[in-house]
C-alpha cells in the first residue's frame, strides 16, 4: 500500500447511491412545485466575497463571528464559502438590475453551504439548502405565498400535520424600542447570565431569547415582550399575515420566542414543523427583510425568503413519502446468457448489441455475466425488476426471456413486446 487512506474532510460526506436517488427524486419535486407558484431557478457561485456576507448577514452573528469558511486567494481577495443563499441572491438581484423586471421576481435555489460548525447528526460543515426568495414583494401577501410554496413542498413529500410556527421580529425602530428595553432589563441581571448570553449584551441581545439554557430561560420568561414594542406598522403587518392565514386555512402557532439567528429579518419570521417530527427538528426557516437589499447597493425591495435544510429533511423523509414508491428508485434490468453463446470472434459480446436496442427503446439495462444465485442478488442490490436472458433460441429468433422479480415465471416474447414490458416498469410515478 501507497500512503494512507484519505477520508473527507470533517463535517463533510459523500452522498453515495442508492441515497442519490432520493436526493434526486427531492431535487425533481423542487422543481416542480417552485415552478407551480412561479418561482425560477437561479444558480450564483459557491464563493462570494466576504464582505457580502459579513453586511448581508451580520458581523454579530454566529455565522459570520465563528462559521465562515474564509480564505485569501491568490490575487490577495477574501473570499468566503456561501454559509446561506439570501444574500448571494439579493447580491444577484441587484448586480443584475432585476428591480427593472416585473415585480416581484420569485426565485429558488438548491445546492450546498459551508458553515464551520461541531458537527453532529443532523448538522454538518457541507450542508446542503433548498430555498425560495420573492424581491419585490407587497408585505403581509408576500409572506404568505411564500408560506403557502413551502407547506405545499412538505406537504407533497409527505410530510403530515403541519404547523407554521410564527413570529414577528418587528421592523427596524421596534427592534430599536425593544432592544433598549431587553437591555434595560437583562444587564442588570448580567450576572446570571451564561458566558454567551453576557457577550451578546453587547452584540446582539435578541439572540438571548434563543437560549436553551434552563435558568437563562426562567430569567427571560418575566422579560420585556417584543410584542408590547411592536411600532403600529409592525403590529398591522402581522395581524394582517395571521389574517390572511386563517383565511386559506393554513394551520400555525404564534411563538413569541421566535427570533431566527440571522440579522436580516424584518417582521414575519417563521418555521414549520410537521407532527412526523420531534422539537427539535428544525428542517426550515425563513422570513421578511426590508433592508437587505438596500444594504446591498438596490433600491428599497421588500423581499421574503425560506431556507430548509435538505440534509435533515432528507433523514426524517416519512416512510411512506411518495418519494420513496419503488417505481421512482428502480436499478436497470439485468442482460445475462443463458447457456453459452456462439463467440463473434471479434471479443464483442452477442448481448450488447441487445442491451444498446433495449436502451434506445428507453429501458436501463447492464449486461452482466453473473449466475446465479449470485444475479439474483445483484438484482436485488440494484433494484432491478426484471432479468432478462438470451440463449441460443432466443438470439436466433430475436425473442427475449424475461424473469420478472416481483413472480417466479419466466416468459419468453418478441423483442418488442418484451421491450414494451420492461419499459413500464420506468414509467409508472406516483
Ligand atoms: P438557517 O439558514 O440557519 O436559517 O437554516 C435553515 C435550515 O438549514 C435549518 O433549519 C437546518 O435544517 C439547515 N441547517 C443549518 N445549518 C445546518 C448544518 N450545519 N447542517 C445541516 N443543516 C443545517
Amino acid at each position: 500500500m501507497k500512503g494512507r487512506a484519505l477520508r473527507a474532510p470533517k463535517g463533510t460526506r459523500d452522498l453515495l447511491p442508492p441515497a442519490t436517488g432520493l436526493w434526486a427524486a427531492v431535487e425533481a419535486e423542487v422543481h416542480r412545485i417552485f415552478a407551480l407558484y412561479g418561482y425560477r431557478e437561479i444558480r450564483t457561485p459557491i464563493l462570494e466575497e466576504t464582505e457580502l456576507f459579513a453586511r448581508g448577514v451580520g458581523e454579530a452573528t454566529d455565522i459570520v463571528g465563528k462559521e465562515m469558511y474564509t480564505f485569501t486567494d491568490r490575487g490577495g481577495r477574501s473570499l468566503t464559502l456561501r454559509p446561506e443563499s439570501t444574500a448571494a441572491v439579493c447580491r444577484a438581484y441587484v448586480e443584475h438590475g432585476m428591480q427593472t423586471l416585473p415585480q416581484p421576481v420569485r426565485l429558488y435555489y438548491l445546492g450546498p453551504q459551508f458553515r464551520y460548525e461541531r458537527p453532529q447528526r443532523g448538522r454538518y460543515r457541507q450542508f446542503h439548502q433548498i430555498g425560495a426568495e420573492l424581491l419585490g414583494g407587497r408585505g403581509p401577501a408576500s409572506d404568505v405565498e411564500i408560506l403557502l410554496l413551502l407547506v405545499a413542498f412538505l406537504r407533497r413529500l409527505g410530510f403530515a400535520e403541519l404547523t407554521v410556527l410564527l413570529n414577528t421580529v418587528g421592523d427596524a425602530p421596534s427592534r430599536a424600542a425593544y432592544r433598549a428595553a431587553l437591555l434595560a432589563y437583562l444587564e442588570p441581571r448580567a450576572a446570571e447570565l451564561g458566558e454567551e448570553s453576557r457577550r451578546r449584551l453587547g452584540t446582539n441581545p435578541l439572540r438571548i431569547l434563543d437560549s436553551k439554557d434552563p435558568a437563562e430561560q426562567e430569567l427571560l420568561a418575566a422579560a420585556p415582550r417584543l410584542a408590547d414594542h411592536l411600532t403600529p406598522a409592525s403590529r398591522e403587518h402581522f395581524a394582517a399575515v395571521r389574517a390572511h392565514l386563517d383565511r386559506l386555512g393554513v394551520a400555525y402557532r404564534v411563538e413569541p420566542r421566535l427570533v431566527r439567528g440571522l440579522d436580516y429579518y424584518t417582521n414575519t419570521v417563521f418555521e414549520v414543523v410537521s407532527g412526523d417530527l420531534g422539537a427539535q427538528n428544525a428542517i426550515c426557516g425563513g422570513g421578511a427583510y426590508e433592508g437587505l437589499v438596500e444594504e446591498l447597493g438596490g433600491p428599497p425591495t421588500y423581499a421574503v425568503g425560506f431556507a430548509i435544510g435538505a440534509d435533515r429533511l432528507l433523514e426524517v423523509l416519512p416512510a411512506g413519502s411518495p418519494l420513496r414508491a419503488p417505481g421512482r428508485h428502480r436499478g436497470p434490468v439485468l442482460l445475462a446468457a443463458a447457456g453459452r453463446l456462439p463467440e463473434s470472434g471479434d471479443g464483442v459480446s452477442p448481448l450488447t448489441p441487445i442491451a444498446e436496442r433495449l436502451r434506445s427503446e428507453g429501458v436501463p439495462v447492464v449486461e452482466t455475466g453473473a449466475r446465479a444465485p449470485r444475479l439474483f442478488q445483484l438484482a436485488e442490490q440494484l433494484g432491478a425488476p426484471a432479468l432478462a436472458f438470451v440463449g441460443e433460441e432466443e438470439l436466433a429468433r430475436g425473442e427475449l426471456s424475461l424473469r420478472e422479480l416481483g413472480s417466479r415465471e419466466q416468459t419468453r416474447l418478441p423483442f418488442a413486446e418484451a421491450a414494451d414490458r420492461l419499459r413500464r416498469y420506468y414509467e409508472e410515478q406516483p
